[in-house]
């Protein structure tokens, strides 16, 4: 059986987030390795956990 929709992806990706605070939208990466903050009001987005980051914003959608 052919698995054409097997294409092998990397685990880390990228979240469009919407800040909860101010409602700002930012990209942010999957596996972030430092604590990724809002650019325009500062809350913290994303806390690194030392794989996959902990996402607290809102995601949107990933790519
Ligand atoms: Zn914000």
């Amino acid at each position: 059986m052919p698995h054409k929709d097997l294409v092998p992806k990397p685990h880390s990706r990228f979240y469009d987030v919407k800040c909860k605070e101010c409602g700002n939208t930012q990209t942010i990466f999957s596996h972030a390795a430092m604590e990724v903050k809002c650019l325009i009001c500062g809350a913290v987005l994303a806390k690194p956990t030392g794989g996959k980051a902990e996402i607290i914003a809102e995601i949107i959608s990933e790519h």
